[in-house]
């Protein structure tokens, strides 16, 4: 995180109807598209028109209002929580006054940022787990492991997070026996960094009683010299995770709190939880409903039983800061470990990948969420995965529908079935540090020629005209900058190696600020209330002292 960024999130109490209805709607802005600068202050002719009073004012900043034509305001106003003015210092402050106005001295505000695909629950538990992200050999991985154990030494079983063989020299799966010959008496269970696979030790996998399972719809136990290797993967490791004794509720509740500081720490108002358990929806409510978490949720349900009977039965859940309108669904796994679904043949391993839901149980899904009114946003990562599923939503959804259904990742389609994400206005969730981070061994698993369509952002923001970003924390990290830089500068974040990946699917600076505000709050049906500063919105922005329009890459990283 750039070091002396100033930051603060005002929100007071929301309420239904905005007070003071006064017309300020000639407040002119100066029509600026993909270009910069503040706009000149307007003169207003008011007379002796009595000034109405806000709550407070901001004044002297440069505001990326993000409204239709991405205007550039200088001052706010904001009245029960609500913004009632937005435009030049001149013409704000002729029409409100306050008590309170502050000057923010030529400092950057804009719309408070959404993540629009995380997992708040996965941070939240991965906080607990044993930190493996970055580790470069199994050795390291060993190491991070006893320290974590000597500190943890209550704990029954040892779980970790984050480790991926595309950084060990050989990048070829780890194995149980390596974990047994150091851990032989504790079961031991270590989520992939995409959480599409775990690495287990034999013990884990006693526990789980596993050996006797040959086979898993969706799912892959690795193989090696006849008996499983001690990798499972997509649906394959659930059979193990099932068995990890849970933590306390009160320990969760704790992890919990701490996600929630880590989002406000990093500029986050909304979350788009990309797929939750009934228990996790309630928990999260109440948490919310307390005051025990300030971000914002969006929350997409996993399709199980007990969501499917209570959301087709009472419908959604809207409230202010807490709302379920969504089902998560899964396509296929992940392209680190092969589980993507492809067209072709993986160009390292003579295998198409996995499905991870039956045809026609995603057909009854679809078919019954679009009657009742929900969005759907499947994962899909592969071309054939995408193909699929865009085919199934063309059979349902009618074209100028405005359910708009979502597919996340969208991460590798084939240019030719793109146009369907335009048609029938499905809108591509992506992540563009997932391009930064792949692209050193993405082109081993596609090959040369799919390479071009994988992680190819402008190309699905032509479809649209507009992209949600997302980080998918925490698969990667939470700051929304690194997002930023990711769809802007397509390269690494700390500069260490400045090689950028297919430029020219980088996004621009307006269309990346758009995906992570405006275009994010419209993939929630939230654009009416928050996604830009605009006048009978919520009164809620990021504020840095950083200039995103102009920063260079050194600046930023
Ligand atoms: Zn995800």
């Amino acid at each position: 995180m750039k070091q002396g960024i100033l930051w603060f999130l005002i929100s007071k109490k929301i309420k239904e109807h905005i007070l003071f209805q006064q017309n300020i709607s000639h407040l002119c802005f100066k029509k600026m598209k993909y270009s910069v600068s503040i706009f000149l202050a307007v003169f207003l002719v008011v007379g002796c028109q009595k000034k109405e009073k806000a709550d407070y004012i901001i004044k002297d900043a440069v505001i990326y209002t993000m409204n239709e034509n991405n205007d550039v305001a200088e001052c706010v106003a904001v009245k029960d929580g609500k913004i009632v003015a937005v435009g030049s210092n001149q013409a704000v402050l002729q029409i409100y006054t306050s008590d309170s106005i502050v000057s923010l001295n030529g400092k950057y505000m804009y719309p408070v940022f959404t993540d629009a695909h995380a997992h708040f629950f996965g941070l939240a538990y991965s906080l607990g787990d044993c930190n493996l992200y970055g580790a470069k050999s199994v050795q390291e991985i060993i190491t991070r492991l006893k320290i974590f154990r000597e500190k943890n030494s209550h704990r029954l079983w040892m779980t970790g997070r984050g480790w991926d063989q595309n950084l060990f020299e050989d990048k070829q799966f780890p194995d149980r026996m390596t974990l047994d010959s150091v851990f032989p008496d504790i079961p031991v269970c270590l989520k992939r960094v995409d959480g599409h696979a775990v690495w287990t030790n034999t013990k884990a996998m006693e526990a789980a009683d596993v050996f006797k399972v040959k086979k898993v719809d969706g799912g892959e136990i690795v193989m090696k010299n006849g008996t499983p290797s001690g990798i499972f993967i997509d649906n394959a490791t659930t059979l193990i995770e099932k068995h990890i004794s849970a933590l306390s509720k009160k320990e969760i509740i704790e992890l919990l709190m701490k996600a929630d500081s880590i989002c406000i720490k990093n500029q986050i108002g909304y979350v788009h939880e990309a797929g939750l358990e009934w228990w996790q929806i309630q928990l999260l409510d109440s948490m919310i409903e307390k005051g025990l978490i300030h971000t914002k949720i969006y929350a997409m349900a996993l399709p199980t039983k007990e969501n499917v009977n209570y959301f087709l039965q009472h419908g959604w859940i809207d409230k202010p800061n807490f709302k379920v309108k969504a089902f998560k669904i899964y396509a296929d796994g992940a392209l680190g470990s092969r589980g993507a679904l492809l067209k072709q043949p993986y160009a390292d391993k003579n295998t198409y990948g996995l499905r991870l839901i039956p045809a026609d149980s995603l057909r009854y899904l679809l078919t019954v969420l679009y009657q009742k009114g929900f969005q759907v946003c499947t994962h899909a990562i592969g071309d054939s995965a995408n193909r699929w599923i865009l085919q199934e939503y063309a059979t349902i959804l009618k074209v100028g529908n405005d359910r708009r259904w979502r597919i996340e990742h969208a991460q590798v389609v084939d240019f030719k079935d793109m146009e369907c994400f335009g048609r029938y206005a499905i809108i591509p969730s992506v992540q563009p540090t997932h391009a930064v981070s792949d692209k050193n061994w993405a082109v081993e698993r596609l090959g040369t020629d799919r390479i071009h369509y994988a992680y190819a952002y402008q190309s699905l923001w032509q479809q649209n005209k507009r992209l949600a970003l997302g980080t998918d924390f925490p698969v990667e990290d939470v700051s929304p900058l690194k997002t930023f830089f990711a769809a802007v500068f397509r390269c690494d974040y700390d500069l260490k190696d400045t090689t950028t990946f297919h430029i020219k699917e980088r996004l621009n600076r307006i269309q990346t600020l758009r995906g992570m505000t405006i275009d994010a709050a419209y993939a929630a049906f939230m654009e009416k209330e928050t996604g830009s500063i605009e006048k009978g919105k919520n009164a809620e922005w990021t504020i840095l002292d950083i200039d995103l329009m102009t920063i260079s890459k050194e600046d930023l990283s």
